[in-house]
């Protein structure tokens, strides 16, 4: 029998993104305070927080006070230094485990991680000369993708190298400068989707519906709830992710993204040790959002259902889309979420909204 924390105790949160301010919100709804580690002193988190411990996260003396504030502790991004993570863990309770943050890290070691468990990725390699880059892109048939094994984020740190020429190849290497590299084959997807579960601390897991996924600069603008594939294709996902979770001895919300091949196969691109923003719909169209099914999650409550009253499509706002709400707020059936940014920098994400329809209803849009 596992004791669920008790109403009343303080959730750790390390980093004061807008991620770490819905989790904060949904920890409140079921009785708990929240502590926010984050460096940002106005950041989204903080403004609906008990405490905010505006520090850089390798300093001592505020690791010491939010380990002393916290029952248990988690994070909203999944750059969080791996040695803060590990002077957390060995004083106080963090999910999900270190180990899965430190795999996500490093897109080299998630792609072998998935292999190893017999999904299927985009053919890879790690590549640190001019030669080895243009023997692996010849290996992939001339179109690639280099990419930074570790802190790329949102289509940052990587570059196509389709058709390139051998001049584009050998700047785009040197654009990278000395960061460990990692090449994947070019993939002529048919769709990206991606799945957002849950495993509990007494091993349940819990999938939501699986979502399709529309990027537009690497950034994700638009989410669309069911996605348009197979039902054996969204099985095999949701299978996926059983399978990643609990291989992981995972506790708390991941999100796995997939691309999706003309033939159903499924290739499994990259995973968040953390709530995701292609599961943000999840707030306006099930009764449990994934940010309260992670806060259940970590707390040792049961797990919610994840099933969806509503089709739905959530869409992202950056920077002075803002100024939409009173357009947006006239519509019904629509769900606005604002994430508190006082300055709204182009490209930044500055809130999302979800449109919701009957379900089967909904015509393409
Ligand atoms: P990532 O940072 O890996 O999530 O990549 C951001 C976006 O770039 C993805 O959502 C895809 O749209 C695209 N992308 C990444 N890797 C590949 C690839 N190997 N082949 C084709 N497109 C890719």
């Amino acid at each position: 029998m596992i004791e669920p924390l008790p109403p009343g105790s303080t959730i750790g949160i390390v980093g004061g993104g807008q991620l770490g301010r819905m989790l904060a919100m949904a920890a409140a709804r079921l009785g708990y305070r929240t502590a926010i580690l984050e460096p940002d002193r106005d950041c989204p988190a903080a403004q609906v927080a008990n405490l905010h411990i505006a520090a850089a996260y390798d300093d001592a003396r505020a690791l010491e006070r939010f380990i002393q504030a916290c029952d248990v502790v988690t994070y909203e991004f999944e750059n969080v230094p791996v040695e803060t993570a590990r002077t957390l863990a060995e004083r106080v309770t963090v999910h999900p485990a270190v180990e899965a943050l430190e795999m996500a890290q490093d897109r080299l070691w998630e792609k072998i991680f998935f292999n190893s468990m017999g999904i299927e990725t985009a053919p890879f390699a790690s590549v640190e000369t001019l030669q080895q880059l243009e023997d692996e892109l010849r290996r992939f048939g001339g179109n690639g993708v280099l990419k930074t094994r570790r802190m790329g984020y949102d289509g940052k740190g990587q570059c196509y190298l389709r058709e390139a020429s051998d001049e584009a190849v050998k700047r785009a290497l040197e654009s990278f400068g000395d960061a460990p590299l990692i090449l994947e084959g070019f993939i002529a997807y048919e769709r990206e989707i991606s799945v957002i579960a849950a495993r509990g601390i007494d091993g349940s897991v819990a999938a939501y519906d699986i979502v399709e996924n529309i990027h537009h600069h690497g950034i994700l603008t638009r989410s669309v709830i069911p996605a348009s594939v197979a039902s054996s294709t969204a099985e095999t996902a949701r299978e996926y992710a059983t399978e990643v979770l609990s291989a992981l001895n995972y506790v708390g919300v991941i999100g796995i993204e997939f691309f999706v091949l003309p033939d159903g196969r499924l290739l499994a691109n990259e995973m968040a040790p953390r709530v995701h923003n292609s599961g943000h719909w999840t707030e306006a169209a099930c009764a449990i959002s994934q940010f309260e099914q992670h806060i259940r999650a970590i707390s040792g409550l049961p797990l919610g259902d994840t099933a969806r009253h509503s089709d739905c499509i959530m869409e992202n706002l950056l920077g002075a889309d803002q100024e939409r709400t009173p357009e947006l707020l006239k519509q019904p059936d629509l769900v606005l979420h604002l994430y508190g940014k006082a300055k709204a920098r182009a490209g930044r994400k500055v809130g999302h909204f979800t449109r919701l329809f009957p379900r089967g209803a909904r015509k393409e849009q």
